[in-house]
Parts: structure tokens; sequence; C-alpha cells
């Protein structure tokens, strides 16, 4: 089997090559993000390996067809940037890995949470510095503060369980509500009232028509001023020009992102000697209570290991002809 890995970075290489050990197929690592201008790279191969800024269209889709691709893996959970519904009418087969650690994600979400609240980033190059001073790293308290979780699937209930920890109140919304965690003391609200109530929001929910900008002018507007709001799940869930109007008038207190909207042209690349063309990136920068990594919650160890060796557990089950239980099909996604 032959596998056309999109996006490689040297990681990615060092974990497929051990993860291939029990499965010896053919890899052709290119490092191009797939899109319409680079999809000619697939042809000859049966399989396309994607990550979170592959750009995988109806046009895309409809290329690889040509090519005779028959399967996309996904090498990590969400699949937005993928034309399920197209992929399906071609005949071609998609896979991610839904799992691999929450806890990376959840932990990263925490640490972007004690990072902005005790001014972590502003501290270090202080010290550095020899500048000694206080000004300016005031905090806050977290015990006993509200926390909202927008999405309490795999990242959002560990993300839960860590701040239960603090001694947190802890608020959540989701379409589909989990009664376990609900037992734990979590209280399931409409998404106004985590709005107004939460001194701290932690977006876990994934992008769809329906949370596109779930984070706009309007909803900033409904939040408590000097809100700390968290996003490690998709950039577009937030408005960024909105969040910029919100941190601007103080509504805003503290922005932690590890994606981004427009991420696809910046992330993943060292770009450290070039004129940033995306202005509304650059503005966010420069706040001193904006903290940006730079997609890179999943990235553990643990997460790494596990990514590769499921998307190869994935390819080798399609491939045989068994159903994959990693499979996305329309009518799930969709919900159609
Ligand atoms: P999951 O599928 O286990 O959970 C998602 C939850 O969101 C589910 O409980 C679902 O019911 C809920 N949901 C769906 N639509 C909703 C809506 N409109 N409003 C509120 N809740 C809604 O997914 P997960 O593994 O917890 O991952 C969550 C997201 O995190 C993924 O979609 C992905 O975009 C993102 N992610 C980011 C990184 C990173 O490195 N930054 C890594 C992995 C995943």
């Amino acid at each position: 089997m032959k596998i056309a890995i999109f996006s490689t970075k040297e990681w990615v290489r060092e974990a497929f090559d051990r993860a291939n050990k029990k499965h010896h197929m053919e890899f052709s690592y290119l490092e191009p993000r797939l899109n319409i201008d680079t999809v000619g790279l697939a042809a000859g191969h049966d399989a396309v390996c994607l990550f979170a800024n592959d750009s995988c269209d109806a046009e895309v889709i409809a290329s690889l067809q040509g090519m005779g691709v028959r399967t996309i893996a996904l090498r990590c959970a969400g699949f937005n940037n993928v034309d399920v519904r197209a992929a399906s009418a071609a005949g071609i087969t998609v896979v991610r890995v839904p799992a691999y650690s929450p806890y990376s994600v959840a932990e990263h979400a925490v640490g972007l949470i004690m990072v902005l609240n005790r001014r972590y980033h502003r501290a270090y190059n202080r010290v550095r510095e020899g500048n000694f001073s206080l000004d300016g790293l005031m905090g806050f308290d977290i015990r006993g503060k509200t926390v909202g979780v927008v999405g309490t699937g795999q990242i959002g209930r560990v993300f839960c369980g860590i701040m239960a920890g603090f001694s947190t109140r802890l608020l959540a919304y989701d379409l589909f509500p989990n009664e376990e965690l609900a037992s734990t003391g979590v209280e399931y609200v409409a998404l106004e009232r985590l709005f107004a109530e939460a001194d701290i929001i932690s977006l876990h929910c994934p992008l769809t028509r329906d949370t596109h900008h779930v984070v706009d002018r309007d909803a900033i507007a409904t939040m408590k001023p000097g809100v700390t709001l968290i996003n490690t799940s998709r950039g577009a869930l937030i408005d960024s020009v909105a969040a910029i109007e919100g941190l601007k008038q103080g509504q805003i207190g503290n922005l932690g992102l590890d994606v981004y909207e427009e991420e696809e042209d910046l992330f993943f690349e060292d770009l450290s000697g070039q004129v940033i063309q995306d202005d509304v990136f650059v503005r966010l920068q420069t706040f001193p209570n904006v903290l940006i990594t730079a997609h890179q919650a999943f990235f553990t160890t643990e997460a790494v290991t596990t990514i590769a060796e499921t998307t190869l557990e994935n390819l080798a089950t399609v491939h045989a002809g068994r159903d994959c239980a990693n499979r996305l099909v329309p009518e799930k996604v969709y919900g159609t």
C-alpha cells in the first residue's frame, strides 16, 4: 500500500517510521500541504494522509478520485477540512484518529489559563532582563471561579476534571449532555447562561456550520467583563475581529489561542524571516493579555505515538476491506 503523507515534518516522519515497523507500508513523505495546487503529488498512491491544515475540498477530492486514490487518512481528530460528503460520493473512504490523548489538549488549555492569569509570559522575559518589578503581573485565584466549558466530549471532559481540582464551579454546554459528567457536579446550562456567568470560558466543540463564530461580537458583549477566553479547538469558533474589539474594550481580559481562523497560511512553518501579511493576526499579537501557540496542544509524545499507530491501523483495516470504526460517514457527520 502506497501512502502520500502531506504536510510532513520531522516528528511526523519519526513517528510514522516507528509505527510502520509493524505494517511495512510504503510512504512518500511530502512537505507541502495538500490543496488544489499540490494534489498532483498524490498520483501513484493508494491513500493520502493529511493533517489539520491540509485542504481537501470537493475539487481536490475530484482530482484524487481521478488518480485512483481510495482512502483519505486524517492523522487528527477534527475533520472540518475534508468534504466528507464529496469523498463518499467519489467512493473514497475517510478515516481519522478520533482519540489520541485528550489529556494533551486539555492540559494545554489549562496551561494557557495559568500563563495568562499569572502573566508568566511577561515575567519570564522581565526576570531575564533584570526587571524584577511586579507591576502589571497581578492575577486572580482560580479557586471559586466559574468555568464555562463549551463541548464536553473527550477533551472537554478531561478539562472539566482538571478544573474541578482547582475547586471551581463548572458550567457546561453541549448538544448532548453527558450524564456521567453531570453526576460529578458539572452543571449543564444554556450557552447564553454559560457566556453570562463564566469567568473563564474554554471551547472544546468541533467546528461546524452551527459553531462557526460561536464567539462573535454579540456573544462577547454578553460575557463577564474581563473574561478569560481559551480556544484550543478550531480557530473559526471565534470571530477574531470581534475578539480584537473585545480586547480593546477590556471586555475580554485574557485570550489564549492554540488555533486561529486563518492559521493555514501561518502555523507549522518557520516564518520568522518574513513579513506576516495577516493584519488581524499581527494585531492580536500586540496585546499583552493575548497568548498564541501555533496549534501545539496535541503535541505530546503519547499523543503523537497514538496518532501514528492509529492512522496505520485505520489504513490497514480499510485496505483489508474490513469495516473501520474510525471511518467518517456523511450521515453521522452531517446528521442527514
Ligand atoms: P469530541 O467529538 O469527543 O467532543 C466534541 C463535543 O462537542 C461532543 O460532545 C459534541 O456533542 C459537542 N458538540 C458538537 N457540536 C456542538 C455544538 N454546536 N455546541 C456545543 N457542543 C457541540 O471531540 P474532542 O476529541 O473532545 O475534540 C474537540 C475538538 O478539539 C475537535 O473537534 C478538534 O477541533 C479540537 N482538537 C484540537 C487539537 C489541538 O491540537 N489544538 C487537538 C485535537 C482536537
